[in-house]
């Protein structure tokens, strides 16, 4: 159960983080968020957040297209968080969001003359797709948010009015996701997930100007196969149709981690079940994130130091 944020410059019982129904944010999307995961490494009885500097950069560069100025950097970002899962104690796996939004309570659109706030709180956090070795997919009848319009490469919170349009239409179709096309026609991403093939030795994901997220995982995803598994990456413009004909495909992201998809819009993909590659890729994937990869530590920040492991509540308050 979450008991803290951080709201209002100090980690704080979850129940004082209040904001008012006036809220520039609530009433226009002038919100922009993060989604980062910890986890719970049982063995070394460590909580590991994944690329956490990675994900506060993206989380600054959303802020920057919605015009905010900020006064906390990466690091303070870093040791906040840190500060915040110490106090929750976690020993499991979970989400964290940070958000920052326009905090005036006023009516008027614009993005200038407003204040810009940052809150953060975290949740024990599981599957976020039920089926992660074989998800059966559609392709999405609405269109991605293009960057003419709304830019998709922050995670700016307006746009996902975009994503759950895709995200229920899929669902009360039966489908656990959806792709999502672009307005040029070509495949962009998942309703919150970057999308990958394969494709006999090469691994293909849309580029980053196909109006995707910057996904962070789709980075990971792409270092990892190049690397240690040994295909081609390519970035490129994919058509519906390659999709049906492609070897494997799947979904990556921080909160779906790795799915593979076993069919889209009723044909099966491949085999019809998880391909060799995306089992191969999951493996790594978790053991990566779990800190059961040492070459790979870089991208992990333990939360908890030596000692303090079970520590539920520090005494210090934490004013960023
Ligand atoms: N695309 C969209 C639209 C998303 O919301 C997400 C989730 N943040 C992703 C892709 C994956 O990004 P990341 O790997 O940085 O979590």
């Amino acid at each position: 159960m979450t008991r803290y944020a951080y709201f209002e410059g100090a980690i704080r019982p979850i129940a004082e983080a209040k904001i008012s129904v006036m809220t520039h944010a609530l009433n226009y999307g002038t919100a922009w968020f993060g989604g980062l995961r910890g986890y719970w490494n049982p063995s070394q009885e460590q909580l590991y957040v994944f690329r956490m500097r990675d994900h506060y950069r993206r989380f600054l560069d959303s802020g920057k297209i919605l015009m905010a100025a900020l006064d906390l950097t990466v690091d303070d970002l870093i040791a906040v968080t840190v500060e915040l899962l110490r106090r929750e104690g976690y020993r499991e796996d979970c989400y964290i969001r940070p958000v920052g939004y326009k905090s005036d309570p006023v009516i008027g659109v614009r993005l200038h003359n407003l204040h810009d706030a940052v809150t953060i709180f975290s949740t024990p956090f599981g599957r976020y797709i039920e089926d992660e070795e074989g998800a059966h997919v559609c392709v999405s009848s609405w269109r991605r948010v293009d960057d003419t319009a709304l830019p998709p490469r922050g995670k700016i919170a307006g746009s996902y009015v975009n994503s759950a349009l895709i995200k229920s239409e899929a669902v009360l179709n039966g489908f656990a996701e959806a792709i999502v096309l672009n307005q040029d026609g070509h495949v962009a991403e998942g309703s919150a997930e970057n999308f990958f093939l394969v494709r006999g030795d090469t691994l293909i994901t849309p580029p980053v100007y196909a109006n995707v997220l910057e996904g962070i995982t789709r980075r990971t995803v792409m270092e990892l196969v190049e690397r240690e598994i040994g295909l081609r990456v390519v970035e490129r413009e994919i058509d519906r149709s390659e999709i049906y004909v492609a070897d494997e495909a799947f979904f990556c992201g921080t909160g779906v981690q790795v799915v593979a998809i076993a069919s889209v819009d009723h044909r099966p993909i491949g085999s019809g079940r998880i391909g060799p590659v995306t089992r191969q890729l999951r493996d790594l994937y978790f053991r990566v994130v779990r800190g059961d990869a040492p070459q790979y530590a870089h991208w992990l920040t333990p939360v908890y130091a030596d000692g303090d492991r079970r520590m539920a509540t520090p005494a210090v308050a934490v004013a960023v």
